[in-house]
């Protein structure tokens, strides 16, 4: 399997869109906006990790453990599970090319009817639900593959776990759908990656090293290579700005850190983002990225 990131310093002036992040939302927004003819750079901040990268002992995870703490931060700026901790509440996120993906359960299902049903989701949302919305659904099964644990893999302790649980309650055990391949794909999956079949390793959630979990970076990302966008790995966007300007954008043979330029998010599909590179630095009025290469903290904030 090739990487597909490219060098920051193969950065271009302009696109069309600049995406910020490379887990389902990127991975989505630039699939289906490079397919529909813009030009999309992709920034993340973590690194490509391709199969067979991935952390496989304990002391190779804790090598990959970046936590912020309400006392301050420790491990890699670019270390794949990214702990936050806090007084409250606590999370877990993905930091790689594929962002959570790489690190998820694979369980890939429908909302029941009864969610889009809550009056809290925005009015637009609840009418698009029988249209746009399933369209959506019917985008992303294309693409991510979902299927359940075949009933001719070799049966598991868990399940047959489950099995006996449900029974007790009265209820059926339903396989859920995961996004895994369980056939055969070494010669390319349907966006030309090789995909061998699961091993059943069981390591879904330190990062797939065979390559059979279907995460963004091994469906949607490549997609959106395929139909040209570039992708760009280890840049830490630290702001979006307006520019009044408009869209001028410049750069300097000297740049060390992508400096993006261009109107806000919500205007780059439809008119072009620029980049602006300066010296060591990250000015920007579209994004500003800072380089993570070998950016490794332990500080207070
Ligand atoms: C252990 C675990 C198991 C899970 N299991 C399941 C499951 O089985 N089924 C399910 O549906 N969901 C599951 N989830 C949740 C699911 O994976 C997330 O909801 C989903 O990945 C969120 O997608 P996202 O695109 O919003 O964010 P992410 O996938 O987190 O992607 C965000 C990306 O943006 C990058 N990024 C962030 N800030 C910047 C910046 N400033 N500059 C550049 N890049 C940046 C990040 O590095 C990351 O790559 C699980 C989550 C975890 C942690
Ligand atoms: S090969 Fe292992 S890590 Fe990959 S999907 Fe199968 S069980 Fe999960």
């Amino acid at each position: 399997m090739h990487r597909i990131a490219l060098p920051s310093t193969r950065i271009r002036d302009r696109y069309d869109v600049v995406v910020v992040g490379s887990g389902y939302g990127g991975g989505i927004a630039a699939s289906r906006l490079s397919r529909a003819g813009r030009s999309v750079c992709v920034l993340e901040r973590g690194r490509e990790i391709l199969p067979g990268e991935f952390p496989s002992t304990a002391p190779r995870a804790a090598e990959e453990m970046q936590v912020s703490l309400p006392e301050g931060r420790v491990g890699s700026a670019t270390g794949l599970y990214d702990f936050h901790v806090g007084d409250d509440i606590s999370v877990l996120r993905g930091c790689g090319l594929g962002g959570t993906s790489l690190i998820n359960a694979n369980v890939s299902i429908r909302p029941e009817p009864r969610v889009f049903a809550d009056p809290a989701w925005p009015t637009e949302l609840r009418a698009d639900v029988d249209t746009r919305l399933a369209e959506g659904f019917r985008r992303a099964t294309e693409m991510l593959r979902p299927n359940s644990y075949p009933a001719t893999f070799p049966k598991l302790a868990k399940l047959a776990a489950l099995e006996r649980s449900a029974v007790r309650l009265g209820e059926k055990l339903q396989r859920l759908d995961i996004n895994v391949s369980f056939t055969d794909r070494s010669a390319g999956n349907h966006v030309g990656v090789p995909q061998p079949q699961c091993t059943l390793c069981g390591d879904c959630v330190s990062g797939c090293n065979s390559g059979a979990k279907t995460t963004t970076a091994m469906s949607y990302l490549p997609d959106a290579r395929n139909h040209g966008a570039e992708i760009f790995c280890e840049l830490l966007v630290r702001r979006v700005e307006k520019d009044e300007h408009g869209c001028s954008s410049r750069r300097t043979s000297s740049c060390s850190a992508p400096v993006l330029s261009g109107p806000p998010k919500s205007c780059c599909a439809r008119r072009s983002a620029g980049f602006h590179c300066r010296s060591g630095s990250a000015r920007a009025s579209g994004a500003t990225a800072t380089s993570l290469h070998s950016a490794t903290t332990t500080s207070r904030r």
